[in-house]
């Protein structure tokens, strides 16, 4: 049976309009101001062909999150949302498909690394999904090993400068480049001076000084800046466009800017937490202070409204949720006199499209085709999605929001579907929410939540289609 999904405003990259959308099997068929009755031609047979009407709704392509960590272990304790609950959380929410973070541990081939992923994740997902890899380890094999991974659909790579357990020095970084550079694939970064972050810990070790308002004085914003700094003129010496994940700072987008205008390729990813929160967060009472450690963390309002208006203008391409949750009771409580224990993380898979919806296009600050730009479009475009993901356009996916902009309601971590007992967002008010979600033409969320379990595919991506002008 074809689906014709009518008169809903159709959110499309040249702007919004009023109309239909015919999908057949899991692609999209047809996109309209009015499809009719034409089974010779693009339009439907009213005998094979289920009517949907959308009116008052908007149609969005179906989200994107390019920065998930679903079931991490960080050593110590494992997030609670696995592949299962956080892809559950991620469509409830629209988002038809996920970027995880999988990651070769250090005396583990790139393979390895993906297989672990790939076996946690199998069988188990409610949207699509695919990986990025992570590389905390660089040697002569593993430099061979980056075409079996595009190979096998993996084109985007993630190195850290901070944490020791995974950073790299950056002759290292360097050469990841250029390898990834030949794939036509693209490297993104974690942008803190681990070094420094190291010392400052422990200056305040020795004063005793380890309450959970102390996460944020070891990681002021001059870390991220100097790491944007270097990463950014390691990649303009090898001469590859890179990303940068989870921006959050207005000096470490001021360095970005900078470079963009010597005639870098750089790309921007930021968070819902670093344009919505800020770092008073940390002066709460402990157990819920603790709720908002995590790395880089909140900064001031100046580079919230900073990070808006770049996203506004285009500066920032893509935001991503760094989805990595993890409970106050038995995991973030652990450390609530000593902030380095505390598991860094945040749940928001589900939160981020009604959150970009009430306080991004609701609010005023940017329009629905930057909200679908930075949740779709750049997303697919950049990781090697698109056009199959990313735009509502004949021959895609049918992955497909119909989006009630008249709902309203409030965050809670009681009724979220996230499966962690805290969020950062606790009774944030909220615009706008999903009606109806389709993945590759198949109804998965209907008014009474996921319709089927696990039918979420793997992805195997192609080459970053770069949109930036150099
Ligand atoms: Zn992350």
């Amino acid at each position: 049976m074809d689906k014709l999904i009518k008169n809903g405003i159709l959110v499309l990259p040249q702007g919004h309009s009023k109309g239909d959308i015919l999908l057949q099997g899991e692609k999209i068929k047809a996109v309209g101001g009015g499809i009719s009755y034409d089974p010779e031609g693009i339009g439907y047979n009213p005998l094979n062909t289920e009517i949907i009407d959308a009116e008052g709704c908007l149609v969005f392509p179906g989200f994107i999150d390019t920065h998930t960590h679903f079931q991490l272990d960080n050593g110590h304790f494992t997030s609670p949302d696995d592949f299962a609950s956080g892809s559950r959380a991620a469509i409830l929410g629209g988002t038809t498909a996920i970027l995880d973070f999988a990651t070769q541990n250090r005396g583990e081939t790139l393979a390895q690394g993906l297989a672990n992923w790939h076996a946690m994740a199998k069988d188990k997902a409610n949207c699509d999904y695919g990986f990025h890899l992570a590389i905390s380890e660089w040697n002569q094999q593993i430099s061979r090993e980056i075409k079996e991974m595009a190979a096998a659909g993996v084109t985007s790579f993630k190195v850290y400068m901070a944490y020791d357990n995974l950073r790299l020095k950056d002759s290292e970084i360097f050469q990841i480049m250029k390898k990834v550079g030949e794939i036509g694939g693209i490297l993104g970064c974690h942008c803190e001076n681990g070094d420094l972050i190291s010392c400052l810990t422990d200056q305040l070790k020795a004063k005793g000084e380890m309450d959970v308002r102390n996460h944020p004085r070891v990681r002021p914003a001059q870390v991220e800046a100097e790491a944007v700094y270097r990463y950014l003129t390691i990649a303009e010496m090898a001469g590859v466009p890179v990303n940068i994940v989870h921006l959050s700072s207005a000096r470490g987008l001021a360095v970005v800017e900078e470079a963009r205008s010597r005639g870098q390729e750089v790309y921007v990813e930021t968070c819902p937490q670093y344009l919505l929160l800020e770092d008073s967060r940390y002066e709460l009472p402990p157990r819920q202070a603790a709720v908002y450690v995590f790395s880089p963390p909140l900064r001031k309002p100046a580079d919230q409204q900073a990070l808006w208006q770049a996203a506004a203008a285009g500066q920032v391409d893509t935001i991503g949720t760094d989805h990595c949750s993890f409970n106050i009771t038995g995991q973030k409580d652990q450390g609530l006199h000593d902030f380095t224990r505390i598991p860094n993380g945040i749940p928001g898979v589900s939160h981020r499209p009604q959150l970009l919806y009430t306080y991004g296009v609701a609010a005023g600050k940017i329009s629905l085709e930057t909200m679908a730009r930075l949740l779709s479009e750049n997303p697919a475009k950049l990781f090697g999605l698109y056009p199959r993901k990313g735009v509502l356009a004949p021959g895609s996916d049918a992955d497909i929001v119909i989006w009630d902009p008249a709902k309203t309601g409030s965050i809670k971590a009681e009724t979220q579907a996230h499966q962690v007992d805290n969020t950062p967002y606790e009774d944030f008010k909220v615009k706008g929410a999903v009606r109806a979600v389709y993945l590759r033409g198949r109804l998965a969320v209907d008014d009474k939540g996921l319709t089927e379990e696990g039918k979420g595919c793997y992805l195997a991506r192609g080459k970053s289609l770069l949109f930036r002008q150099k």
